[in-house]
């Protein structure tokens, strides 16, 4: 596969995987998902590769599914035809990505909202610049269920996870390391430097002790339900797709939901 959309470099046993459409704000078409999961694949298969780095060129990480190439491709997409799509390439991506053996760090800036903020927290590790921005908003914006995979409650508690769904709003990079959500803030112009040292130090431990260590973390999450939440949630959003709320925000279509995400 060549990648259009991202761009994929390995160096010192650390794979890059950089969301690459910095003049759409890094906006997630179909060809990135399907590029980023290519990599991903790529990367998890090449023993020169110890731990992998998700970041965006340009001045956001992303801001979200390319809403523009939905609405032109999906808007009218029938029940069966939606769910095999979302879970594709939202699901099933995301699963792959948190069952990566290998150690993930998302080294995130700018903006980093709904389908971005997805990716992002399916890493294992987030790096942020001091302005980046974390936001879910489709509840207010599309009337959709949250994005696909519900993958909040699980990285920043049950109650901070329903504020940022409920309110819609942002959650600046320092309330997000305060909550734990993320490991590390820095400023915005080390950002590369300092998830690349991060990197560069996890890649001298020995790999397979750092792939049963990720193996064991996340079987304790599935041991509290995390699968079962997040496939249980995936169906919930596919309801919330064929409500009259969304046909509604469909069919006044994109700019007005962009404009109320602004406000
Ligand atoms: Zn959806």
């Amino acid at each position: 596969m060549s990648y259009t959309d991202i761009a994929y470099t390995v160096e010192g046993g650390v794979a890059r995987l950089s969301h690459n459409r910095p003049e759409m704000r890094n906006a997630e078409s179909q060809e990135l998902l399907d590029q980023l999961d290519d990599a991903v694949r790529k990367a998890t298969a090449d023993p020169a590769v110890r731990v992998l780095v998700f970041d965006g060129k340009g001045e956001h990480f992303s801001a979200g599914h390319d809403l523009k190439q939905g609405a032109a491709k999906r808007a009218h997409f029938t029940v069966e035809e939606r769910w095999a799509y979302e879970e594709l390439h939202y699901l099933e991506y995301a699963l792959r990505i948190w069952d990566c053996p290998k150690p993930i760090i998302a080294s995130v800036q700018g903006a980093c909202i709904a389908g971005g903020f997805m990716v992002a927290n399916m890493c294992d590790l987030i790096v942020a610049a001091d302005d980046a921005f974390f936001s879910d908003p489709v509840c207010h914006t599309l009337g959709a269920a949250a994005v696909e995979v519900l993958i909040h409650p699980w990285v920043m508690g049950a109650r901070k996870a329903k504020e940022m769904l409920f309110m819609g709003g942002r959650m600046s990079a320092t309330e997000a390391y305060r909550i734990g959500m993320v490991n590390k803030v820095v400023p915005r112009a080390d950002l590369e430097t300092e998830t690349f040292a991060m990197a560069a130090h996890i890649a001298k431990a020995e790999p397979f002790a750092l792939k049963l260590v990720k193996r064991s973390i996340n079987r304790t999450l599935d041991a509290q339900g995390l699968r079962t939440a997040l496939h249980a949630h995936f169906d919930t959003h596919q309801l919330s797709h064929v409500t009259e709320a969304f046909k509604g925000a469909r069919d006044r279509g994109l700019a007005n939901a962009i404009k109320k995400a602004k406000e």
